[in-house]
């Protein structure tokens, strides 16, 4: 193969640009040429591209957000759309495309291979982490400690006031940012969607564990980390129902996209080096329809319709230590 054509999609991560930066490196260390799609699959459609040399990306790993643009292009799921974005490939001379997204664009890019004979390799680009076939998803491990420092700050004020706080975070329908954060900011509850799935929280139960949590360790902040998606109405409507119900001096706290930008980890800036520079080996290697992924310190190659199929359970082991080992003794009729 000779050149290979790059795009990031969907919601953006931090560490998108490093992602970036690996891909062009690898591909001029292996003696290919590179063209970026700006916008996503939008560029894809409009043959909106650039091509990129190693100078053009040299310093950017240190910024969140991605030069070459991401966006979500809905139209893209019609056949006529991937029949376009085939074309403008095969035009711009496109033996490989490189997509560096979440598991829609992940989505995406197996329906144009519906339409196109090049080979396509992922590279798992989103904070949430919710890709099957790779220990962590690039952005993860930033969103993570941004979450943390904010829960931190809210413990300082939680504790001066005597107060009850519920910090909102994302992670579309799973709760790794959710059980990442709690573990690493020692917040008393969490509300994830794989409990949730599982067990609903009532809000009787949850006031229960606020009046345990006083009582027996003598506690008087209480800070909650609610994963988007997972409370009606979401922090807002739970912290005004606790003041309401139940005169639990209350606050919510929407981190939001927040959690995408500044700097990004030292973590997701290496994971980033070696993702980007293994889906091109992977295309070089003739791969396709694969997502380059690092288990257990190893590179491996997934079939990308897994990455979204099979599930990506919790830690059994954080859940165990957060609820069991952290908690207070239930008493006897105690949710
Ligand atoms: P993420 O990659 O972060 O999960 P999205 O779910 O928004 O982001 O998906 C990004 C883009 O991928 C969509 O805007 C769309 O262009 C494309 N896409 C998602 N699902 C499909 C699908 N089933 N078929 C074709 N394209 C899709």
């Amino acid at each position: 193969i000779k050149k290979i054509a790059v795009l990031t999609s969907g919601g953006d991560a931090p560490g998108m640009n490093a992602a970036l930066r690996a891909v062009v490196l690898a591909a001029e260390h292996y003696g290919l040429q590179v063209l970026a799609f700006r916008h996503g699959y939008k560029g894809l459609l409009e043959n909106d591209a650039v091509p990129l040399v190693a100078q053009d990306v040299l310093h950017i790993l240190q910024y969140s957000g991605t030069i070459i643009k991401s966006a979500r292009c809905p139209e893209f799921k019609t056949d006529e759309a991937a029949k376009k974005a085939a074309e403008n490939l095969q035009n711009n001379d496109i033996d490989a495309l490189v997509v560096i997204g979440g598991d829609g664009s992940f989505r995406g890019a197996e329906h144009l291979s519906h339409h196109w004979n090049g080979q396509i390799i992922g590279v798992p680009g989103t904070i949430d982490n919710d890709l099957y076939g790779t220990d962590a998803t690039i952005g993860f491990a930033t969103a993570v400690s941004i979450a943390m420092d904010a829960l931190d700050k809210i413990r300082d004020t939680a504790e001066a006031m005597d107060r009850v706080f519920i910090v909102e975070v994302m992670g579309r329908e799973a709760g790794f940012i959710g059980l990442s954060s709690t573990m690493a900011s020692g917040a008393e509850r969490m509300i994830l969607p794989e409990l949730q799935r599982e067990k609903p929280l009532t809000i009787a139960a949850l006031v229960k564990h606020i009046e345990r949590v006083k009582k027996v360790r003598g506690e008087s902040s209480y800070v909650m980390v609610l994963s988007e998606h997972q409370w009606p109405g979401g922090a807002v409507a739970l912290a005004e129902q606790l003041e309401a119900e139940y005169h639990l001096p209350c606050r919510p706290c929407l981190l939001g996209h927040i959690q995408r930008g500044g700097s990004p980890a030292a973590a997701d800036r290496i994971l980033a080096a070696q993702l980007g520079v293994y889906a091109i080996e992977l295309a070089l290697q003739g791969e396709t329809l694969v997502m380059s992924g690092i288990q257990g310190n190893k590179a491996v190659a997934t079939p990308l319709p897994d990455t979204w199929q099979i599930d990506k359970p919790l830690d059994p082991n954080l859940v165990h230590i957060q609820h069991r080992v952290f908690n207070p003794v239930k008493k006897n009729g105690d949710a």
